[in-house]
This record gives structure tokens, sequence and C-alpha cells, in this order.
């Protein structure tokens, strides 16, 4: 408990993970190893707002999506719900236990809402990626080399005819500027 005092959610989890494997039905366990997974997660999820946007308008109806970055963070989302799938799993053994408990049911609601919105987040992120070559082609419209739209920045724009154009933001930048 005095870790969780700190704030230290990752070693006090292991601590409680390490105690479950010397008492495996200990419902008071079970409830802090659910409790101390979720604020993990919960701090992880914190940090991801810290990143760069990885979508950004840039001006004239130009978006300029950051591929890499978004790689990046689909797998930050991924290691967020692992976790809070642990803690799901301690949950779902409490409630074996003690299936009546309100503050156990209700824990369970908020682990559940986490993941549905990290789920509809990363959902977004994916489409954008398998759904840009089909909508702006896998050419650069500066450079007319291939885009990688999971490993470069890359600029979409309408053009005066309103199909959706793609670019490496250096060819969009260098365009610009002439
Ligand atoms: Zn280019």
């Amino acid at each position: 408990m005095q870790e969780a005092q700190n704030s230290n959610f990752p070693s006090a989890l292991e601590i409680v993970t390490n105690g479950l494997d010397a008492h495996p039905a200990s419902e008071g366990l079970l409830f802090l190893k659910a409790y101390f997974g979720y604020k993990v997660a919960d701090t992880m999820s914190s940090e991801l707002t810290t990143y760069p946007r990885v979508i950004q308008p840039i001006g004239n109806g130009a978006l300029m999506i950051d591929g890499a970055m978004t790689s990046k963070m689909l797998g930050k989302f991924q290691e967020i719900v692992n976790t809070l799938s642990e803690a799901e799993e301690a949950i779902n053994e409490l409630l074996q236990v003690n299936p009546k408990s309100d503050k156990v049911v209700e824990f369970k609601g908020y682990i559940d809402q986490k993941r549905q919105q990290l789920d509809k987040e990363s959902e977004t992120m994916r489409a954008t990626f398998s759904k840009s070559p089909q909508l702006a082609g896998s050419f650069c419209l500066g450079c007319q080399k291939s885009i990688s739209y999971d490993t470069q920045k890359v600029v979409f724009r309408r053009s005066s005819d309103s199909r959706l154009e793609a670019w490496h933001i250096g060819c969009f930048q260098s365009t610009a500027k002439n």
C-alpha cells in the first residue's frame, strides 16, 4: 500500500501479483490487482496526451497525418488494452467469488468503458491507414513516388475538382513555396 500511496502503480501491481501467487483466492489482493492494473492503464493513456498530434490541419483545408507517430500510438493503445484485460481477468475472478458486490460490478464498468473508448480510437486510426490508398491513391502528387501511409508524414488536400490528393510533407511544402 505504501507503494500505491506514492503513485507507483506498476511496482504496486507487481507486489500484489506476487502476493496472488501465494494466496490465489484472496479477494483483497484480486481487487488490488484490478485496481492497480486500471491505474497503470490510466497513467499510460494520460501519457498519450503528451504525444505530438498525429493529425494536424496545416491551413487551406490541408491535413497533415504523421504515419509513424500514428503507428506508435496504435502500439501504445494495444499495450493499454492488454493491461486492462489483465485487470478485467482479476475482476472476473472476484465476481465468481463475490457476484453481488456493487463495488466490483461498478469497477468492471469503468474498465469496460475505457476499453471501448480505446477500441474506438484505434479503429478510427486503422481506418485512416486502410482507406487512404483507396481515397487518395498510393502516389505523391508532387514527386509521383509511392507513399507509405503508416511510416511517413503525408498531407491530404482536396483538389479543385474535389478529388483527394496526397503528398509527402516535403513535396507539399516545396510546392507551396514556389
Ligand atoms: Zn513526394
